[in-house]
């Protein structure tokens, strides 16, 4: 009881002052942070004034001193890099993660750890959380100081704001497409943070768990991640087949998009699940979003209703689409589309 309590006295006061101390679990490729993960970063800047942000990454190789570089002037509230270097980290699997998390928090008694909502994130801080015996909040989308936090509930149609008041750390999902990157200019002629190595001799082999990284299927494509994109074309499943589809493919292609698609499509086998956008697929926030044969039901709009300018086509004037979509137009996508086709400019 009495480790419990000084335990809990401990969180009180580190959460009674202003000042933070946020460790960000950051995903990497080709030696560069991943953009959601920026995101995560500035999100961890929001949580107080006062704070300074920690950066873990973890893998092997060149590329990853490569991207420790960069973690190191991403953000002028960067204040360390820590970097667990090593083949058990070569993929991103959530149990060595989990290990890698509960190990760094143990020295170093962050008051947050954050990482994005995406499959990285939703995989390791939920396991990290329970190793440390802590309730995560998860998909924040707003953070109104250090334990105050605005999540969206019932498929999106209503935001909570919820407060913390479990242990320390307080652990953190956020929406990457809530939280923006700005062009940040971080002093050229500065190092950077400091990068440190993660000490894992503790963390043998046993400890870190029995998965197993087989291969990653993954679509070739020159197209931009769907993420992160600045423009999604997304057909529903109004196509009809995956041979129809392909009219999408040549639109994104035409306009430099990235595809996305209904899970009624995905179900239908016209797309793989990776283009899944709502609910149960990707979140995203493009400046154009662009939906041909979209219904527009909820745990779709989950996924897209933020999007700064939505195009909706549908024969359907009623179709719950245009109630978030900011040009309409009642059509036959199999009319608008090649339409489109022949009026945009070759690439
Ligand atoms: P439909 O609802 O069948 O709509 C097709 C639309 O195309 C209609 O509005 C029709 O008027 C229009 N249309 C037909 N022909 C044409 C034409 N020639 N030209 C123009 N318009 C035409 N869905 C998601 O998308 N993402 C999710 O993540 C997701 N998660 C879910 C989670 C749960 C727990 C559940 C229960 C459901 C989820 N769904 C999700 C499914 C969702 O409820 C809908 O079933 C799905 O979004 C419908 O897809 P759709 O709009 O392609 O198809």
């Amino acid at each position: 009881i009495l480790k419990n309590l000084s335990k809990r006295h401990l969180f009180c006061s580190s959460f009674a002052s202003r000042s933070a101390s946020t460790l960000v679990l950051a995903e990497h490729e080709g030696g560069s942070i991943k953009a959601p993960s920026l995101s995560a970063v500035v999100a961890a800047n929001s949580i107080s004034q006062d704070n300074s942000v920690s950066i873990l990454l973890a893998g092997s190789g060149s590329s990853l001193q490569q991207a420790a570089q960069m973690a190191a002037t991403c953000h002028p509230s960067v204040s360390q890099v820590l970097v667990a270097d090593s083949d058990k980290f070569a993929y991103p699997l959530a149990e060595p993660w989990a290990k890698l998390v509960q190990l760094v928090q143990q020295k170093g008694g962050y008051s947050h750890v954050v990482a994005t909502s995406g499959s990285f994130g939703k995989n390791i801080l939920p396991r990290a959380a329970a190793l440390l015996d802590v309730s995560p909040v998860t998909d924040v989308v707003e953070i109104n100081g250090p334990q105050q936090f605005v999540r969206p509930i019932y498929a999106g149609n209503a935001l909570c704001t919820v407060r913390y008041t479990g242990a320390s750390p307080c652990m953190l999902t956020v929406r990457s497409t809530s939280f923006p990157v700005p062009p940040i200019s971080v002093d050229s002629k500065s190092d950077g943070a400091p990068i440190s190595q993660v000490d894992l001799s503790t963390l043998d082999e046993d400890s870190i768990g029995r998965s197993r990284y087989i291969k990653l299927s993954s679509e070739d494509t020159d197209r931009p991640d769907l993420g992160s994109a600045r423009i999604v074309v997304t057909g529903g499943r109004a196509l009809k087949s995956a041979e129809n589809f392909k009219m999408i493919e040549k639109l994104a292609e035409k306009l430099g998009a990235a595809v996305g698609a209904t899970r009624a499509a995905v179900d239908a086998g016209f797309v793989p699940n990776e283009l899944q956008v709502g609910q149960t697929g990707k979140i995203v926030a493009p400046e154009l979003y662009m939906a041909f044969g979209v219904s527009g039901a909820i745990q779709h709009l989950a996924g897209m209703k933020d999007s700064k300018v939505i195009v909706a086509v549908n024969k359907d004037a009623d179709a719950p689409i245009f109630q978030v979509a900011d040009y309409g137009l009642v059509g036959d996508l199999f009319e608008v589309i090649p339409e489109l086709l022949e009026k945009l400019p070759e690439k």
